[in-house]
């Protein structure tokens, strides 16, 4: 059985735009992407709904892109989602919907899509073969994270993906302030 994550007809994103990255230092050393709570809290909820009703779900993760001497970094902002068509091992935005889903983030000034964050009811936090190239589809080469949860015992997991093959990430979770 195929389980698949489709972000259908994307656009290339957004987080290739290379100019005006802010120097800012990150505050840990080492981690390119930092959340607060309240983000994880969003995307665990959207997915416990999802559980609920046996579905996976999905989302954009917005935020911004920032360099120091160690490299590009992101700083997420929030999370967008749109109407979904979803079943227990696959889900994808209704394609009707994803030009007021990028007109959401747009809105929401000077942020990029950072990351992409999607559910595994019961399946474990893992990148699919398809979900790489989903991933691939959103970020091109560019760097884009992709947040994997399983609401069925209340993990998540980070990943990049480099040369076609997921790796984890580290990320530092913040309290809100
Ligand atoms: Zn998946």
């Amino acid at each position: 059985m195929r389980r698949s994550a489709t972000v259908m007809e994307m656009p290339k994103v957004i987080s290739s735009e290379k100019t005006g990255r802010k120097y800012r230092r990150r505050s840990v050393r080492g981690v390119p992407l930092f959340m607060d709570e309240g983000i994880i809290s969003d995307m665990a909820n959207h997915a416990d709904i999802g559980y609920a009703e046996d579905k996976e779900v999905l989302g954009l993760i917005s935020g911004r892109v920032y360099r120091d001497e160690e490299g590009e970094y992101s700083i997420a902002s929030g999370t967008a989602t749109a109407r979904l068509d979803a079943t227990g091992v696959s889900v994808r935005f209704d394609p009707d919907c994803l030009e007021d889903l990028f007109a959401s983030i747009d809105e929401s000034g000077g942020d990029a899509v950072i990351g992409w964050y999607h559910s595994h009811p019961g399946f474990g936090c893992y990148l699919s073969d398809v979900d790489i190239r989903t991933h691939s589809d959103i970020f091109g080469k560019g760097t884009g994270f992709a947040v994997v949860l399983d609401p069925s015992d209340g993990t998540l997991m980070v990943f990049t993906v480099e040369d076609g093959e997921p790796k984890a990430a580290q990320m530092v979770v913040s309290e809100d302030g």
